[in-house]
């Protein structure tokens, strides 16, 4: 049966000397580097136990050797489930409880506080940091030669944690097929060849940094750079050996706020490709602006991989996420009836095809629920498509107001803020009202020295938007809440100001 993930890997590897990755500790990883270490973690947990099927729970840092751990995982045949760097002890319980790991490997500094939840949920803990670790120790006493376990298409080959934005996080099971069509998609569709270069500053716990990236390089034999995180010191210093960067937002924002990036220092770049939460349409423009370059917007989640992105070729339309990839079918219905949309209506977007994932883990009834009759995923998304074909994503639908009775799409009203001079980004949310059920509310961060106040936003709001839509009350703070992969927390927000209208 072979080993359907990897055996893709191999067949892509353009030559065993040919570079895989550049530590920026200076190491080198050819690709025949690549295939040892990843054999050797396959031994190491072989040897500790692990069957096919049985998950590896991974909360590490940043590094080569985790990267190894996840493709040692996929050849053993293991289901890899990495896990925020941020969990706190509490957090590990419940997910360790959750996903019933044959090993979890874990940082040394934090192994004491967690060996207590591993023992409870059955499973071998093991550390690995950068070049040190229990497991380190046992991949390099294992053989470099392993014989790869059988996975078929459809066996698991992850279960990824969703971001938790909207409540508690959710395991979504991915097959390796799901990852292997999404690489291959995407690897045609951005034109990846093997003398590209990824600036790789994303971390490998969430979908964009482990499969969008990773696997990308990995099917077209193209090469990395491994940052441990994002720092525009570093992105700066590693651009020039570059020739692609994935990023979220906020990469592109603090990069635009450094002087040094312009023409000249991004003028050999092919491509920037920005997912994970929204673009700012005046990011687009500015990083237009300085550099030449349009931003490539995507969209994806855990549960589906990438489903639409912006052309290669044609328009990168600032403000949208661009067509359904192919392969992949993407809809806007009503949220109520399921009735597919006329093009430019608002409803909830929907998507089917080989990116989608096999169900949340051990949570059937939440899997149906997410599913229609004819297989087409809910995303929890609001959206349209345009009469182009160009997907827009207006926001969640966990964030639609309802107030008198009235639909407010927050991204509406943020639109008409953020474009008012000394606005530098808002989130417009709904908070409990007496009278109107919700109340909309505006949280505005503005340029340092700007001549702009809550009540001037409320009155150059006045005109341009119907009554019902505008905020009841406006904010002015310094920065909005948002978590790693850089998306706003307007659960958070929706706390702080729940009391408001009381
Ligand atoms: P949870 O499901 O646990 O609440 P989450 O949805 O943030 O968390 P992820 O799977 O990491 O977890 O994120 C997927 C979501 O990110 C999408 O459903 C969408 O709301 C948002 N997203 C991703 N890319 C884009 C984009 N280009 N523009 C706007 N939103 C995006
Ligand atoms: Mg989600």
């Amino acid at each position: 049966m072979g080993n359907h993930l990897f055996d893709l890997v191999r067949a892509r590897i353009p030559a065993p000397e040919a570079r895989f990755a550049l530590i920026d500790d200076g190491r080198v990883f050819s690709y025949a580097d690549m295939v040892a270490a990843s054999g050797r973690y396959a031994g190491a947990l072989v040897a500790l136990g692990v069957k096919p099927g049985d998950r590896v729970a991974v909360q590490v840092e940043k590094s080569i050797e985790a990267l190894m751990l996840y493709l040692g995982s996929v050849r053993a045949g293991a289901i890899f489930l990495p896990l925020n760097t941020a969990y706190t002890p509490a957090e590990i319980e419940y997910f360790l409880g959750d996903a019933e790991p044959a090993v979890f490997v874990c940082d040394a500094a934090k192994a004491q506080a967690l060996k207590l939840y591993a023992d409870k949920a059955g499973a071998k803990l093991e550390t690995l940091g950068v070049g040190t670790g229990s497991l380190l120790d046992k991949a390099a006493a294992a053989s470099a030669d392993f014989a790869d376990a059988a996975r078929g298409a459809d066996d698991l080959a992850a279960i990824l944690y969703t971001s938790g934005t909207t409540g508690r996080s959710k395991g979504a099971m991915l097959s390796h097929d799901n990852l292997s069509s999404n690489a291959l998609a995407l690897v045609d569709y951005w034109r990846f060849g093997k003398d590209d270069v990824l600036l790789h500053a994303l971390p490998i716990f969430h979908t964009h940094g482990l499969f969008v990236a990773t696997n990308t390089v990995l099917f077209s034999g193209a090469s990395m750079i491994l940052l441990p995180k994002f720092d525009p010191e570093q992105i700066l210093k590693y651009l020039p050996q570059a020739t692609c960067m994935m990023g979220v937002p906020t990469f592109y924002v603090r990069l635009l706020q450094d002087k040094r990036l312009g023409k000249d220092t991004t003028a050999h770049m092919r491509l920037f490709v920005s997912g994970s939460a929204p673009l700012l349409a005046e990011t687009h423009r500015e990083w237009r602006e300085r550099t030449g370059h349009a931003i490539l917007e995507r969209y994806g989640m855990t549960e589906t991989n990438m489903s639409t992105s912006n052309p290669y070729a044609g328009d990168r339309v600032a403000g949208t996420v661009g067509f359904p990839l192919p392969g992949v079918s993407a809809r806007v219905v009503d949220p109520e009836t399921g009735k597919e949309l006329a093009r430019d209506e608002i409803g909830m977007i929907e998507v089917k095809g080989p990116n989608v994932f096999k169900g949340y883990w051990r949570n059937p009834e939440k899997t149906k629920a997410e599913f229609r009759e004819d297989g087409f995923f809910i995303t929890g998304d609001l959206g349209k498509i345009d009469p182009a074909g160009y997907v827009h994503i207006v926001g969640r639908g966990k964030d639609l107001i309802i107030t008198g009775g009235y639909n407010v799409y927050p991204k509406e009203v943020e639109t008409e803020i953020d474009e008012m001079p000394g606005v530098i980004e808002s989130a417009v949310i709904g908070c409990p009202h007496p009278d109107f059920g919700e109340g909309v509310t505006a949280v505005v961060v503005v340029k340092s020295g700007a001549d702009i106040t809550a009540a001037s936003i409320s009155k150059a709001l006045d005109q341009r938007l119907a009554k019902f839509k505008l905020p009841k009350q406006v904010f002015i703070v310094p920065e909005l809440p948002r978590n790693t992969m850089g998306k706003v927390q307007k659960n958070l927000l929706r706390d702080t100001y729940k009391d408001i209208y009381a």
